[in-house]
């Protein structure tokens, strides 16, 4: 049965736990006889065991308000199994049979094989893979109704719309919702919907995760992940070091949208969200080219981290999404715009834009006596006035300046947001004596 390890919190169950594989075919139980023994390259491979084709490379449990947690290493599984333990002795304290451990892989595939470290059976056979009709059905009804979230409070305010922190009442968990506006057609709401359909395939750890997009009356409300670090705008001057392991995620976030044919369009500061556990992911991508249009109809302002291709009207591609980038960690890491701030009121604020564009002018450089020589020369890159001279996906991500922090080291940027929020709240509370 099971070896007694006054360190470990499953010492005094002494008792084998369930834990639940959810897999594409179905729910798979495993019964663990020692969860104290048990390692995250044991569970890895048992998960690849009954998903051979899927390339899983780490699997997530959700915490008490629904929120999803990877594990990719032995520290996280013990915190995972910490953390199972004790909900599983408050359901006993309760009376409750303990449900068990439920684990979601990263990936998709199927095939079930008995595997010898962890056995396993089926519980259900259900097809939990979703066909594109089926995507659509739940797009069309709402996987998230409205009634179902509680609006707590107002996150921010953008161009297009409200984000509100929200909390799903049947998916327990905490979302972030943004709510649109939109006079438009019931055609083109459908269309909408049925546009952001790719949304539910994207599968990235960099990328926002998306739930859900329901239309009531005339607004439409988005349902994604919520970052409890919220965006990067509102940081200032970032230290490089920092920077250097967030612009590897944003690099990575958008070479996988990149993969899938979709351009972000819209990178900058605002774009880019970062949680305590350090994780940055992008969000607001234009995957539909009829909400961008929608909104489009409605905004005032610019978007002051265009290419400049893309504010002359030319065509644009990949490269453009490589020059927000350069200009956004530029902004990130002086603690201000490089140019001066522009309000899209009347035709002064094109001439404005113009000054950039045009080819007299050259796009700003770092300072280098302030910064790394492989930082400048990332931004430099980034913001090559001909958008063939910048670097392509594969370039950016063998650049020195992103090599040199590809170190999965997500305790730097965590320690960071969390010093940043610490600093926010003391402020606050001195505004408040
Ligand atoms: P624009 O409308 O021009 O794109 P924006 O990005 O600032 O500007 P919104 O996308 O509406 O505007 O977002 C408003 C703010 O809400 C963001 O700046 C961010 O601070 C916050 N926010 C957005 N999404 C999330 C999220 N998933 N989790 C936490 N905070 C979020
Ligand atoms: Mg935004």
């Amino acid at each position: 049965m099971f070896v007694v390890d006054l360190n470990n919190p499953f010492a005094m169950d002494s008792e084998a736990i369930v834990i639940r594989i959810k897999t594409p075919i179905g729910d798979m139980d495993s019964s663990v006889d020692c969860p104290s023994l048990l390692n995250f390259n044991d569970l890895l491979v048992a998960i690849r065991d009954v998903m051979p084709e899927a390339t899983v490379t780490a699997f997530e449990y959700e915490d008490e308000v629904g929120d999803r947690i990877t594990v990719r290493s032995d520290e996280e599984l013990k915190a995972m199994l910490s953390y199972y333990c004790n909900t599983m002795n408050e359901q006993r304290m309760n009376g409750l049979l303990p449900d068990p451990l439920q684990i979601f892989p990263r990936g998709t595939r199927k095939i079930f094989v008995t595997c010898a470290s962890v056995k396993l059976f089926y519980v259900t056979s259900c097809s939990l893979k979703k066909s594109s009709a089926e995507l659509k059905r739940i797009l069309t009804n709402g996987q998230i109704n409205a009634q179902d979230i509680h609006y707590q409070e107002q996150l921010g305010h953008g161009n297009g719309g409200t984000v509100y922190k929200a909390y799903h009442i049947h998916g327990k968990r905490v979302l972030a919702v943004k709510v649109i506006p939109l006079d438009i057609t019931v055609e083109l709401q459908k269309q909408i919907m049925s546009e952001l359909e790719i949304l539910y395939k994207c599968d990235s750890p960099y990328i926002i995760t998306f739930f859900s997009a329901f239309f009531v009356e005339n607004r439409i409300s988005i349902c994604t992940e919520f970052m409890d670090g919220g965006s990067l705008d509102v940081y200032k001057r970032i230290p490089e070091h920092v920077l250097g392991r967030i612009a590897v995620a944003v690099v990575k976030g958008l070479t996988y949208l990149w993969s899938l044919k979709i351009l972000h369009r819209d990178v900058k500061p605002s774009n880019m969200l970062v949680n305590t556990r350090g994780q940055v992911k992008l969000c607001d991508f234009g995957v539909s080219t009829q909400l961008v249009n929608s909104i489009a109809k409605t905004y005032v302002g610019t978007n002051v981290y265009m290419a400049p291709e893309r504010i002359s009207g030319e065509q644009y591609g990949i490269h453009a999404d490589v020059w927000s980038v350069g200009i956004s960690f530029m902004e990130l890491a002086l603690g201000m715009f490089p140019y001066p701030q522009v309000i899209m009121i009347d035709e002064n604020i094109i001439y404005c834009l113009n000054s950039f564009c045009s080819p007299s002018q050259d796009p700003p450089v770092l300072p280098v006596e302030q910064f790394s020589e492989k930082f400048v020369h990332f931004i430099t890159q980034c913001m090559r006035r001909q958008p063939k001279e910048r670097p392509a996906p594969n370039n950016l991500m063998d650049h020195s300046f992103i090599v040199q922090y590809n170190d999965d080291n997500a305790e730097v940027v965590s320690m960071w947001v969390c010093r940043c929020l610490e600093e926010r709240r003391a402020q606050q509370n001195q505004g408040r004596v």
